[in-house]
């Protein structure tokens, strides 16, 4: 398996640098409203929900559900090759039905495949942390 850290990252911005900040620190956590308390994700200046510009980032549970999949059998970029083939989910998030995000399913390269369902609880796991270059990964719940 590649190492977390050898992946392309995305560069930073100030609307979701708070999002990676906490990655690094093993927490997930997401932009929400502190006028109506909508989270929202992907994180943005203003809330589509009250228009407010207000919001913290609190802790979420990282329990959720999938809400879709795919599995991947190329490589779009050669760092993932030594992961194929490997399945991408979108994980609706307890804390609210349409806080969706998008993460791979930890360990889904391996054999037999993992098939996954829609509706199956998972849970975050965070890897590369320790190295300061942390990604959520999704494992189904036990
Ligand atoms: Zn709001």
């Amino acid at each position: 398996m590649t190492q977390v850290t050898d992946r392309p990252m995305l560069p930073a911005d100030p609307d979701s640098s708070p999002y990676w900040e906490a990655i690094d620190r093993g927490e997930l956590r997401v932009q929400r409203c502190t006028t109506c308390a909508t989270w929202r994700w992907p994180a943005r200046a203003m809330c589509n929900h009250c228009f407010g510009f207000d919001h913290d980032w609190p802790a979420v549970s990282g329990k959720g559900t999938v809400a879709s999949w795919v599995r991947t059998h190329r490589a779009f970029l050669p760092q993932f090759a030594d992961d194929l083939p490997y399945v991408t989910v979108t994980v609706r998030l307890a804390e609210q039905p349409d806080l969706l995000l998008v993460g791979q399913l930890a360990d889904s390269h391996a054999e037999p495949e993992p098939e996954p369902e829609i509706g199956m609880p998972v849970r975050a796991v965070f890897r590369g942390v320790s190295e300061g270059r942390g990604l959520v990964f999704w494992e189904p719940e036990a």
